[in-house]
């Protein structure tokens, strides 16, 4: 048996019931396996590939918190610190009740690649609790970060694991949790990123998800001959990335017709209007029926449909396998060019499979997405200097980042014979930097 296929194998026996887990170890090494097969008899010998999935530390506590009634509840507190080989650990903390030790690892896994692929010194860790932040009030929002960060202080600082926000963590729970780190701690570091500006944060970390993807999308359809300019292009989402990746498409020169929310979705086949959708979602935080008050020129439909509207560019930006096998056959029968994941996981396996294989440009969410976690690096490195960058620094440095991304897979897969095959790609080119600096740094 192959060295990929054994420690695949030893991976499901000792992590049972953590099917995520499984699945991200097993997309990342079947990508790398072309480079593990020529290095086999090396690797084995320094238990490489063993190394890579097994986590370097995972931390697991007990976070009590008393509700407004003046109950106690005990939640679940993870924080896998996965890979520091190229830097401190780095990635966010998502409080949502359908969190485990197994989702926990699987996203931690694939941060390490992702960190790596943004060409910055930041290394793999997630974390999170099971807890809802859903229908609780101000004051146990606090209670319960406070709490946390209580027990998790021990493990992170400015210099060995920075945490950020993800599902459920937004600013204001990134607040609360500073707030008790610097006072448990007594140290006014840059210990989590996407913190508000009055104590920290960076300007542009809001926009860096959206405009990250389409400075990638731009690029990849330069390298192709190709450009912006004239596309017609379909969003799903009206978050945080897809508000923002609608607003850098049109000022790229592309109409972008759709947008969605977890009700339906809104065709404005006169390009979306991004201040009202700002409004609605942002300001109002409403349902995206209201667009038609407006735009009453656009459609709003139940359900999803967005897949269905003939595009050239397509950008899943809101939430994971939600680009399905049909679609994916609708999107290339109405000649889809390319489809870049804002979003975690947005496409099906099998969607991913049938595009490649119908010569759509697929760039996956590590890669695409990446400009997020970027940016969050460029908050560390302004929290370091004690400085704050103008807009215009960050979107500079964030721009050459997706830039150099783009090559950087590019170039990883016609080195290994998959030309135009980006998932490998990523893969390749976040793990050869890893196995760089594992290397180097001996066995540990
Ligand atoms: P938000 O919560 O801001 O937005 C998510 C959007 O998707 C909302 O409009 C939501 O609708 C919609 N949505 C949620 N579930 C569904 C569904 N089942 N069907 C259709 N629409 C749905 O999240 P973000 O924009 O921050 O994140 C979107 C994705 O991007 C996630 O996968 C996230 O992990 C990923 N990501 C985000 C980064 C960031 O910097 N924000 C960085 C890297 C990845 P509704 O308004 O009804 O809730």
């Amino acid at each position: 048996m192959s060295y990929v296929d054994e420690i695949i194998e030893q991976v499901i026996e000792k992590n049972p019931s953590e099917p995520e887990f499984h699945q991200a170890v097993r997309e990342v090494l079947d990508s790398i396996r072309v480079v593990v097969d020529a290095n086999e008899e090396k690797f084995r010998k320094d238990a490489l590939l063993e190394r890579l999935v097994n986590p370097e530390r995972q931390i697991k506590f007990r976070v009590p918190w008393i509700d407004d009634n003046g109950n106690a509840h005990v939640n679940t507190g993870y924080r896998v610190q996965f890979n520091s080989a190229i830097g401190p650990y780095k990635g966010g903390l998502r409080l949502h009740p359908s969190v485990n030790l197994g989702i926990i690892k699987f996203l931690g896994f694939e941060q390490i690649f992702k960190n790596s692929l943004t060409g910055l010194p930041i290394g793999g860790g997630k974390g999170g609790s099971d807890f809802d932040p859903k229908g609780k009030s101000d004051r146990e929002i606090m209670a319960f970060c406070q709490s946390f960060m209580t027990e998790l202080c021990k493990y992170i600082g400015a210099d060995t694991d920075v945490p950020a926000g993800d599902i459920g963590t937004g600013a204001r729970e990134i607040g609360y949790m500073f707030g008790q780190y610097k006072r448990i701690r007594g140290l006014f570091e840059g210990v989590l990123t996407g913190k508000g500006l009055a104590y920290g944060g960076s300007l542009a970390r809001t926009e860096a998800t959206g405009y990250g993807l389409l400075y990638l999308v731009d690029e990849l359809l330069k390298s192709h001959g190709n450009s912006l300019e004239g596309k017609t292009a379909v969003v799903s989402g009206a978050g945080n990335v897809a508000i923002y990746a609608i607003q850098k498409a049109q000022q790229l020169g592309a109409k972008v017709v759709t947008c969605s929310d977890s009700t339906g979705w809104v065709y404005d086949p006169d390009g979306i209007d991004v201040a009202a959708l700002k409004e609605i979602k942002e300001v109002k935080r409403a349902r995206l029926t209201e667009y038609k008050n407006y735009r009453p020129n656009s459609e709003y439909h139940e359900g999803r449909g967005v897949w269905s509207i003939k595009c050239d560019i397509a950008l899943p930006c809101a939430t994971q396998n939600e680009l399905h096998l049909d679609d994916a056959k609708q999107l290339v029968a109405n000649g889809v060019l390319a489809v870049c994941e804002g979003a975690n996981m947005p496409t099906t396996e099998d969607a991913t499979k049938y595009l490649q294989e119908n010569g759509v440009w697929f760039v996956p969410g590590k890669a695409a997405n990446a400009g997020g976690v970027a940016t969050s690096a460029l908050e560390m490195s302004q929290n370091s200097e004690r400085l704050s960058w103008t807009f215009e620094e960050v979107d500079s440095k964030l721009k050459d980042i997706m830039v150099n991304l783009y090559h950087n897979i590019d170039d990883a897969a016609k080195r290994y014979g998959f030309e135009g095959n980006y998932v490998a790609g990523a893969n390749i080119a976040g793990f050869e930097k890893v196995l760089d600096a594992m290397n180097a740094q001996g066995i540990v």
